[in-house]
C-alpha cells in the first residue's frame, strides 16, 4: 500500500473513522465480493481505487470503453497552450497495476437492478454485488447544432483541440461566442473561467478580439464577485456578459445562433462558437430506468448514493449523473467516491451508512496568465430533510486573484488527479 497502512489512508483521504477502527476480521467477511464500477472518470476511477485500498480483498471490475481518461478539470488552459492535453491524459492501466483493478475495455448497455447485471455492447454480462455507475453527462439537443463545426468542449479530448485549433485560426478582430446553458450543469464555474482565460489569450495576441458570453441564467452562476470584477475590470473591453438568452437553433454552415432574450428574437454570428448544450445524466441511467420521467439527473440517497428508484437494489450513482444537488464537479465526484466507498464496505460487514458524511468542492479558476482565483464549498447531510445542504459560510470565495493562488491552483489539479487516477 505505497508505505501507508490502511488508517492512515483513510485519515489522509477522508475516508470515515467507523471504517479505519474496523478490524480486519471483520474486513474478511467482504472478501471476494464482486464490485463492477461503470465510467472511469473522476467518480468512478477514486471509486475503484479506494474499494481496492481500503475493501480487504474485494474483487473490483472497472468498465470503461477508453483506456485513458482526459481531464475536464484544467482543459480551459489547453485552449491558450498554458497546458498540454497529455498532461491531463491518465491511463487507467494504472489503476490495475497499482491496485489489482480489473480492467473492462466495453461500453455499459444496461444495469439490471433485479438480475445484480451489468449488460455490456459486446454481449457479455458482468454480475455484481454492488455497482457504481458515474457515466457522466450527456447533452440536450440544440436544434441545428453541429459539434463538429461549433465545438462544445465539455467533455475533454478532440473537442478541447477543435475548439483550440479554432482559436487559434481566429483573426485579430474576430468574435468568440460562448452559450451557457441553465443551471444545473457540469462545473457552474468552468465557462466564465473559460472566457477570462481566453480574454487573457486575446488581449496578449489578437487585442482586436471580443468574446461574447450568452447565459442562459439571470446571473453568473458561480463565483459572481470573481467574475463580475474581470469582465467589468481588466476585461471590460473584450467580454460582453449577457444574461437571461435563450438559444433556439443553431446554424453551421453560418456559425450563427437564433437567440431570444426579454422576448426578442434575433441572429447573432461569431467566427468561433461555443454552444455549451443543457446536460442530463449519462444515457446508460436512463436506458436502466435509473432517472424517473421528466428529471435529467438521477436520485440517490446521500448517505451511500443508492439509486431511489430501486431502494436496496446495491445500485450506486455519483458524480456528475446524480441529483443531490451537490456542485457537479471533479472534486465533488472525487469526494462523493469516497462516501460510497465507505458505505458499500460497511454494508459488506452489516453495519449502516456514517449517518453524518460531508463532501467538499473546490475550483481554481485562472484569471489571468499570472493569476487565480478560488472557490470552496462543503456539503453536510441534513437529518431532517434527508438531503446535502451547504454548510454555513460556504461557498466561500476569494477576495481577488493572486499570484500566489496561481500556484495553489497547480498544486491543486496535480492532487485531485493524483488522488483520482493514480
Ligand atoms: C472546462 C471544464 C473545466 C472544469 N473545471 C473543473 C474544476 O476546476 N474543478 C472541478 O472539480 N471540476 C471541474 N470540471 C468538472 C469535472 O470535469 C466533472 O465534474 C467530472 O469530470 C465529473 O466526473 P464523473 O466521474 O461524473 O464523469 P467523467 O469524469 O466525465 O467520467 C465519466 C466516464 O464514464 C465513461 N462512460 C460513460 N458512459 C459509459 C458507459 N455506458 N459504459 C462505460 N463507461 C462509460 C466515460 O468514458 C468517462 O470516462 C470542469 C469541467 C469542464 C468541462
Amino acid at each position: 500500500m505505497n508505505g501507508l497502512n490502511r488508517r492512515q489512508f483513510i485519515q489522509i483521504f477522508g475516508g470515515s473513522l467507523v471504517l479505519a477502527s474496523l478490524p480486519l476480521s471483520a474486513l474478511k467477511a467482504a472478501t471476494g465480493a464482486r464490485i463492477v464500477v461503470v465510467g472511469g472518470g473522476f467518480g468512478g476511477a477514486t471509486a475503484a481505487k479506494y474499494l481496492r485500498l481500503l475493501g480487504g480483498d474485494l474483487s473490483v471490475t472497472l468498465v470503461d470503453p477508453l483506456a485513458a481518461h482526459v481531464s475536464c478539470v484544467g482543459s480551459n488552459l489547453v485552449l491558450t497552450g498554458e497546458t498540454a492535453l497529455s498532461t491531463l491524459t491518465k491511463p487507467l492501466a494504472a489503476l490495475r497495476d497499482r491496485y489489482g483493478v480489473q480492467l473492462v475495455s466495453d461500453r455499459a448497455v444496461r444495469i439490471d437492478p433485479f438480475t445484480h447485471q451489468v449488460r455490456l455492447a459486446s454481449g457479455g454480462t458482468l454480475p455484481y454485488e454492488h455497482v457504481i455507475v458515474a457515466p457522466g453527462i450527456d447533452f440536450e439537443t440544440v436544434p441545428g447544432h453541429n459539434f463538429n463545426v461549433m465545438p462544445h468542449a465539455w467533455i475533454a479530448g478532440a473537442q478541447t483541440t477543435l475548439l483550440k485549433n479554432q482559436l487559434l485560426a481566429m483573426p485579430n478582430g474576430g468574435r468568440f461566442i460562448i452559450t451557457i446553458p441553465k443551471t444545473p450543469f457540469r462545473a457552474h464555474s468552468a465557462p466564465y473561467e473559460r472566457a477570462t482565460v481566453v480574454a487573457d489569450f486575446f488581449l496578449r495576441n489578437k487585442p482586436a478580439s471580443r468574446i461574447m458570453i450568452l447565459d442562459a441564467n439571470p446571473d453568473i452562476a458561480a463565483m459572481r464577485r470573481t467574475f463580475n470584477a474581470a469582465f467589468t475590470g481588466i476585461y471590460r473591453n473584450i467580454v460582453q456578459y449577457v444574461p437571461n438568452v435563450t438559444v433556439n437553433s443553431a446554424d453551421a454552415t453560418n456559425r450563427s445562433l437564433n437567440i431570444t432574450r426579454n422576448g426578442v428574437t434575433s441572429i447573432v454570428t461569431g467566427n468561433v462558437v461555443n454552444v455549451i448544450p443543457a446536460q442530463r445524466a449519462g444515457r446508460l441511467l436512463f436506458d436502466s430506468g435509473l432517472v424517473p420521467s421528466g428529471s435529467r439527473f438521477a436520485p440517490v440517497n446521500p448517505l451511500n448514493y443508492e439509486t431511489t428508484q430501486f431502494p436496496a437494489s446495491n445500485v450506486h450513482i455519483l458524480g456528475d449523473s446524480q441529483a443531490t444537488g451537490q456542485a457537479k464537479s471533479g472534486h465533488m465526484a472525487n469526494s462523493q467516491a469516497k462516501i460510497c466507498v465507505d458505505a458499500i464496505i460497511r454494508a459488506l460487514v452489516g453495519l449502516p451508512p456514517d449517518s453524518a458524511p460531508k463532501t467538499t468542492a473546490a475550483a481554481f479558476p485562472p484569471i489571468t496568465r499570472d493569476t487565480a482565483s478560488w472557490s470552496t464549498t462543503t456539503f453536510e447531510f441534513d437529518p431532517a430533510t434527508g438531503t446535502m445542504r451547504a454548510v454555513a459560510g460556504t461557498p466561500a470565495e476569494a477576495a481577488a486573484p493572486t499570484k500566489e493562488t496561481r500556484e495553489d491552483m497547480s498544486g491543486w489539479v496535480t492532487n485531485l488527479l493524483s488522488d483520482s487516477f493514480t
